[in-house]
């Protein structure tokens, strides 16, 4: 069988990775060593870590090598007043990663690069006599084709082309919040280590220390559902309205996020959270959707790339067996269903009129501990 994937970011990459031996090619559009979109950090679940642990071993260790141990989750109001404190040891197995997006890109990109086709962007899809897909890349030199492919796998993220060559552009859900991000590279006096969360109302910091001395730093305030995020919003002082207490100083680590963001304004990515409804294959099953081509989700607990790593593991075993798209989708969507159902469910705190106090106490509750460790050690 000849399998051809579109995107080399985390599921492509793995997928290639764990089909070694199979007849695989995999198509990139950005050129080799170019991880220069990937500018930020990310946090990877325990639940990614075990998927690999289990069934990739040497990227486990890799993973763990070019990252921090990700073993503690604390909220606190950015007054400081602490609202909820978690050591992950509690509900995972090990702990997760905090990692630089282009270290990420990096290690998981180099064991493939041996059958990827860089500089390979996908525009159209055709198909030959024998009935199997061909993709058509535009390339620095123009169009190209590779001949036919019996299954091809849209690993190309959250505008997959695949998926709206295959079956049409998904309908896009906004979260009605605001979600942008930063990655500081001179953090030597950043005040904290893990992962950190700090709300103002519904407005929210996340942060956490990063190999090499950086810090990542997220910020989330809500906007009306069919709203654009306002230019005014976008400046400085709109940034510290939003995240001062109105009767307190900042705590430390906020006011260290306060003069990073005046001084890196123009470095910060603005983007709005937006889900799409799961589509595992297209086609007849010729095409078949992994990460989040298949199904992007809110940001809320890290889970994007974490569940692109479960999606590859899981892929990889199942066409190692014989398997089909359908037997992916048999595999894979009842845990991608729970997984994207709780990370919208503990989004409440992220949007009004929910009260954030009271929402983050009740993350320390029995119900959503449960569901917490169903979600890090149900895995792979
Ligand atoms: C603000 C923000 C913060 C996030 N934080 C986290 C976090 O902390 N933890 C977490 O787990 N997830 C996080 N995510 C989600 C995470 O970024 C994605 O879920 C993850 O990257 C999905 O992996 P993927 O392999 O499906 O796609 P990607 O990693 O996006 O890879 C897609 C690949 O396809 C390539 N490609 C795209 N189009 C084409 C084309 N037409 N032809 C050829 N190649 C193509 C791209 O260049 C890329 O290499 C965050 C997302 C956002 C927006």
């Amino acid at each position: 069988m000849r399998i051809g994937i579109i995107g080399t970011g985390v599921a492509g990459s793995l997928l290639a990775e764990g089909l070694e031996g199979f007849d695989v090619t995999a198509f990139e559009r950005v050129a080799p060593g170019d991880q220069a979109e990937a500018g930020t950090g990310l946090n990877i679940g325990p639940n990614a870590l075990k998927a690999l642990r289990l069934h990739r071993p040497a990227r486990h260790a890799a993973l763990r090598a070019a990252s921090l141990p990700w073993q503690r989750w604390f909220v606190d109001l950015t007054d400081g007043t602490r609202l909820f404190d978690l050591d992950l040891a509690e509900v995972a197995e090990e702990p997760g990663v905090r990692i630089r997006w282009s270290e990420l890109y990096r290690l998981l990109r180099a064991p493939v690069a041996g059958c990827t086709r860089n500089g390979h962007a996908l525009e159209a899809l055709e198909q030959d006599a024998a009935g199997r897909l061909v993709p058509v890349f535009r390339t620095a030199d123009g169009l190209a084709r590779h001949g036919g492919f019996d299954l091809l796998v849209g690993a190309d993220g959250r505008y997959s082309r695949l998926r709206a060559l295959a079956a049409g552009e998904p309908p896009a859900t906004l979260l009605g919040a605001c979600i942008w991000r930063l990655l500081v590279s001179d953090a030597a006096d950043c005040p904290y280590d893990d992962y950190g969360q700090w709300f103002q109302g519904n407005a929210r910091l996340l942060s956490f220390r990063l190999p090499g001395g950086a810090v990542y730093i997220a910020g989330t305030f809500p906007l009306p559902p069919e709203g654009q995020i306002p230019e005014a919003m976008k400046t400085e002082a709109a940034q510290r309205a939003l995240f001062t207490p109105p009767d307190a100083p900042p705590c430390p680590a906020v006011a260290w996020m306060l003069d990073r963001i005046a001084a890196h304004l123009p470095e910060i990515h603005w983007a709005r959270s937006a889900t799409v409804p799961v589509l595992r294959h297209a086609l007849a099953g010729r095409a078949l959707f992994l990460g989040d081509a298949a199904q992007a989700m809110v940001p809320t607990l890290g889970q994007g790339a974490t569940q692109a790593v479960e999606c590859a593991v899981v892929a990889a075993r199942v066409l190692r067996t014989g398997g089909d798209a359908a037997a992916v989708a048999a595999a894979r969507d009842a845990r991608v269903d729970f997984v994207r159902a709780f990370s919208l469910a503990a989004s409440d705190t992220l949007l009004p009129p929910t009260d954030v106090v009271a929402g983050t106490r009740a993350k320390r509750q029995p119900d959503f501990m449960a569901k917490l460790r169903r979600l890090y050690t149900d895995a792979g």
